[in-house]
């Protein structure tokens, strides 16, 4: 049994999930030797269910009071009965943490500090707004420093955080703290995350679950009731019926569930909603195998992310109301050259 131990979760993409989808998601996460993350109020029925089925991998619970309209707030502090709960079920606990409001530093110290005072290993939640990421970084990860406690941070942003540069190099700035950096609820940019050094990271089965949204403002138009499938061409997930018209037949996936089928098929399937759920997490977790496998993560990153905007372009020729996801160019020009190149040493003042 593992999970019960941060270092166990090293360079682990988990799959974060409904408790009703948790069957399914760890029968995919035990194909590729990872963990899910269980998000609700009551996940002790669903962790024992799990373990009597003979799953082994790690299982984090995201209590999730920092999303929705009536979130709770970091000021509150993390409660014990939580972490006591998962550390009874033999579990590495996470706080229940409420949300981080920019510039919120006593309910960061808060958080830190209550996580602190609490028995066993316990991962603080960070649900971060997403402007701390854009001039309060360096005092972030001087409060981690200080706490020397390993993090798990949620982002909070309209749309996507990782399709903001200032975002990403906020991210990456934050990698360079002392302790261990988790990542939830993110999209694909959770592999790309791990590329870069990331603890380890979650990738939401739903929109819901790879993002948090902010409380106030306009959420999402929930989309029409089509099933969508991760395109690993593209990095991103599109509905079968718009997979099923593209004729070419070079999308085909060789992740586990798929075993070399074309994505056509998911459509035809006897179940469809359940092959492309299960598709879609394998064919990211095999993404992330590949990558951890390459020499230099990082620029097997960058290659995946050019040659999806190329498949992109070659789309959008044709179809006008193509959407070209906006993480990808953010990632691609943020990691375009060599650190070396991108940030050169200053030449020395000339005499
Ligand atoms: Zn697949």
């Amino acid at each position: 049994m593992v999970g019960a131990r941060l270092d166990e979760l090293n360079g682990r993409l988990l799959i974060q999930c409904q408790p009703g989808q948790a069957k399914n998601a760890a029968r995919v996460a035990a194909a590729h030797d990872t963990g899910l993350v269980l998000t609700g109020h009551t996940p002790g029925p669903v962790v024992r269910a799990l373990r009597e089925h003979g799953f082994t991998g790690p299982i984090l619970c995201d209590a999730a009071r920092y999303a929705g309209r009536r979130r709770a707030f970091a000021e509150s502090g993390p409660g014990w009965s939580w972490t006591a709960e998962q550390h009874d079920l033999g579990l590495l606990a996470l706080t229940d943490s409420g949300y981080l409001a920019e510039h919120d530093w006593p309910g960061l110290r808060r958080i830190l500090a209550g996580a602190a005072r609490q028995p066993g290993q316990v991962l603080p939640v960070l649900p971060l707004a997403a402007r701390w990421f854009e001039h309060s970084v360096d005092g972030l990860v001087a409060e981690l420093n200080r706490a020397s406690l390993p993090v798990a941070v949620a982002i909070e942003h309209q749309k996507d955080p990782f399709s903001v540069r200032y975002l990403i190099r906020g991210f990456l700035s934050l990698l360079a703290a002392e302790v261990p950096v988790v990542l939830l609820r993110a999209d694909v940019s959770a592999v790309a995350a791990l590329a870069h050094g990331t603890h380890a990271a979650a990738i939401g089965t739903t929109t819901a679950l790879r993002h948090v949204y902010p409380r106030t403002g306009r959420l999402p138009v929930p989309r029409l009731p089509s099933i969508s499938a991760f395109v690993p061409q593209l990095l991103d997930y599109r509905p079968l019926p718009t997979i099923a018209a593209r004729t070419a037949p070079s999308w085909h996936c060789d992740c586990p569930e798929c075993d070399g089928r074309p994505l056509t098929t998911l459509a035809r399937s006897a179940r469809p909603e359940a092959s492309a759920f299960r598709h879609s997490l394998s064919a990211q977790l095999t993404l992330h195998d590949h990558l951890r496998d390459h020499p230099a993560p990082v620029v097997g990153w960058h290659d995946l992310c050019a040659s999806a905007l190329a498949e992109h372009r070659a789309l959008a020729e044709s179809l006008p109301d193509w959407h070209t996801p906006t993480n990808l160019r953010a990632w691609h020009q943020l990691t375009r050259l060599p650190a070396a190149v991108r940030n050169p040493p200053r030449p020395a003042a000339s005499s």
